[in-house]
């Protein structure tokens, strides 16, 4: 039996403390206890505590393995990188804390505006990045654009009776299909189209075109059958042979 008194526990649980983070009374029994301390310290590990979405660690972890899934299934996963435009003028007009009240409403907005299967997480300032796997053809388009209007709309109280209002770019891209790509080069891709937003007037959405992937059923069975628990490096290999090497095979057909 774990003796709580001979543990160190006062640092962990001034942090579940400041965070108001319930914990079980420590007479309870100890093993619930600790369970208690450790699932509480993970949760805080994944949060953005300002907005109390994910954090930047949690995203990382969703959007590798988000890659695996695409990388098996060929299910199509969107990656929209948000930035509130023309944010540091809020700052320096209402302060620092009203530009912290503004995120907060950004952050609960974007929950409504998704799926309980999409990750919404904070990137980093103010800018905000939702993983939204088995997203179809078009309705990428339809949620970003959703979001747009929805955070348009809000008029954000940041004192008594001064609401303000902002507006957000956003940039898209899907996750290759069949190949396995890398956090990076998905992230790299959704910036630029986040970029493409900015430089066409900001308040609008960017979305890298979907390539066209045309795999018949027994392709797929021909690339991923006999290896659907091989080496991934070996499906990359290929792929990139095929980009270089001549037409007409099935695997020239994967991008
Ligand atoms: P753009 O339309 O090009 O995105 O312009 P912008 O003003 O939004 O972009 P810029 O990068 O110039 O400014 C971002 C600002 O976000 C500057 C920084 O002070 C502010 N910021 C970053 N993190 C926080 C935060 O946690 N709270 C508050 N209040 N402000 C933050
Ligand atoms: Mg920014
Ligand atoms: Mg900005």
């Amino acid at each position: 039996m774990i003796d709580l008194k001979k543990l160190k526990l006062d640092d962990a649980r001034a942090l579940l403390e400041h965070g108001a983070h319930q914990l079980p009374e420590p007479d309870e029994s100890s093993q619930a206890y600790l369970q208690a301390v450790i699932d509480k310290l993970c949760e805080l590990s994944q949060k953005d505590p300002l907005t109390g979405l994910a954090n930047r660690r949690f995203f990382n972890n969703v959007l590798t393995r988000e890659i695996e899934v695409v990388a098996r299934s060929g299910e199509p996963a969107l990656l929209l990188m948000l930035d509130i435009d023309h944010f540091k003028a809020v700052n320096d007009t209402y302060g620092h804390q009203a530009g912290d009240t503004v995120l907060q409403a950004v952050a609960k907005t974007l929950i409504k505006c998704v799926r309980p299967m999409d990750t919404v997480a904070r990137f980093g300032g103010e800018e905000f990045v939702i993983i939204l796997p088995s997203c179809q053809g078009y309705y990428g388009h339809q949620v970003a654009e959703r979001i747009r209007e929805s955070l348009s709309a809000m008029k954000i109280p940041i004192s008594s009776g001064v609401t303000i209002k902002i507006t957000i770019s956003i940039g898209g891209a899907y996750a290759p299909r069949w190949v396995r790509s890398t956090p990076e080069l998905w992230v790299d891709r959704a910036d630029l189209e986040l970029y493409r937003a900015k430089s066409e007037g900001r308040d609008c959405v960017c979305i890298e075109p979907q390539p066209i992937l045309s795999v018949s059923a027994e392709e797929k069975h021909l690339l991923f059958g006999p290896l659907s628990l091989g080496d991934p490096a070996w499906i990359e290999n290929l792929a990139s042979e095929s980009s270089v090497g001549s037409s007409g095979s099935a695997m020239n057909r994967v991008n």
